[in-house]
């Protein structure tokens, strides 16, 4: 009896030795759902220097910020399986050095660079890869780098977080705020698809601006803004018109569609024109003032002092743009129009095989982007007032390329995992 006690007792034993080895093996099992940076390499393309941290496991969380001639990247839940300096004497111009952190969970990679430098971060399931060049020597940075995510599926934050801590310096790079919830992105039926607002500009009796043929920018601005909405939708985003047919909104009840909706973000989609009719390109706005003359006179053509907009008497746009400047969300309005100009410029290119003039994310005056709640930036997808380009622009399988890019650039913006920025 006392034998059979005994060996109860050992069977009790080895099940609890059992259950906790079960219970390691499970919290092992948790610890290798953390990503680990397993290998890295460094390499010259041209000016720019490209370096690649591989990762094992899943859900990598990153966030970047720039400090001085800094630019940090921090990794939570990450673990390094890679030396302190794993390029040590390979560096390269802008790079000066690369030091990785393990913090016992947390690592932190920090980026020294000599002189101001852009930079392009983009994360795709097995890598980490950035691309660093000196200020402005390479025409679109971000480009390889988005062209290779260009195949990779999106699984949307389905929570999409409100972007209620902006980083802080214009020069921060937004793209991966850090999530009230701790950062881990559980899919939740419950969460609400994001909603992006987007706006084909002019409509009805304004036509806004038209190629020496007379196409209209109302009529290109709507066939891609319906090809964006589509491109969108294909992404699990919920992308909704403020137009769908050939009306006259006014500007401001534009963003007041958005707001009421609740949207997580505002697009507007433009034509440009110049009367230097050689010139060509993409450029994406986000409101500010500016001193830019060109700009100036381009905000004063969409915002339509010609086209009976500007009711007299009316606020002045100056002392609007000063009272929203607490309010608008100009870090992660600039963060999406670096994304988007990058993403559709380099969409752009590959559709067409020829160079697409990157003209550059800016600020503006622009008034239709006045009153919104949200991130919001105009795209100018194009000069209608250069012949080849307002014959471009009425191909589908560019129109198609241009909403595909911009598509992109939400995506990213939304799952946070590419910033594109200079220090
Ligand atoms: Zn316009």
């Amino acid at each position: 009896m006392a034998a059979e006690i005994r060996s109860g007792a050992a069977a009790i034993a080895r099940a609890i030795a059992a259950l906790c080895m079960l219970l390691l093996a499970l919290g092992a099992g948790h610890a290798a759902l953390a990503a680990t940076i397993v290998g890295a390499a460094i390499a010259k393309d041209g000016p720019a220097v490209e370096m690649r941290f591989a990762i094992r496991g899943r859900g990598l969380r990153w966030r970047l910020s720039t400090h001085r001639q800094e630019l940090w990247i921090d990794l939570s839940d990450t673990r390094m399986r890679i030396g302190a300096r794993p390029f040590a004497g390979r560096e390269a111009s802008p790079v000066a050095s690369v030091t990785v952190i393990d913090g016992g969970g947390a690592a932190r990679i920090v980026i020294g660079v000599v002189g101001r430098a852009d930079y392009a971060v983009v994360r795709t399931p097995r890598e980490l890869t950035l691309r660093l060049a000196p200020a402005g020597a390479v025409s679109n940075l971000a480009a390889p780098l988005l062209a290779a995510t260009r195949s990779e599926s999106f699984a949307l934050r389905r929570n999409a977080q409100p972007r209620s801590h902006p980083p802080r310096g214009a020069e921060l790079a937004s793209a991966a705020p850090a999530p009230s919830n701790g950062g881990v992105v559980r899919p939740n039926p419950a969460d609400r698809r994001p909603i992006v607002m987007i706006d084909p500009g002019h409509g009805g009796r304004d036509p806004g601006t038209e190629s020496a043929s007379g196409v209209e920018e109302k009529e290109i601005a709507l066939q891609i803004a319906v090809r964006l909405r589509s491109a969108l939708i294909a992404r699990g985003v919920d992308a909704r018109l403020t137009r769908s047919a050939d009306a006259f909104i006014p500007l401001d009840e534009r963003t007041r569609i958005a707001n009421a909706a609740g949207a997580d973000l505002f697009v507007s989609i433009h034509l440009n024109s110049s009367p230097d009719t050689a010139t060509t390109g993409i450029e994406t706005y986000y409101l500010n003032n500016t001193t830019d003359r060109a700009t100036i006179r381009l905000a004063r053509m969409e915002n339509g002092v010609a086209g009976g907009y500007s009711a007299p008497g009316g606020p002045d746009l100056h002392y609007i743009l000063i009272d929203l400047r607490q309010q608008y969300k100009a870090n992660e309005s600039a963060s999406l129009a670096r994304m988007i100009e990058a993403a559709t410029v380099a969409g752009a290119a590959a559709e067409t095989g020829i160079k697409v003039n990157e003209l550059g994310a800016r600020q503006g005056p622009f008034y239709v982007l006045v009153g919104a709640l949200m991130p919001s930036v105009l795209v100018e997808c194009g000069f209608l007032s250069n012949p080849s380009e307002a014959l471009l622009l009425q191909s589908p399988a560019y129109q198609q390329a241009i909403a595909d890019g911009i598509a992109q650039a939400v995506a990213h913006y939304f799952n946070a995992d590419a910033a594109i920025g200079n220090l």
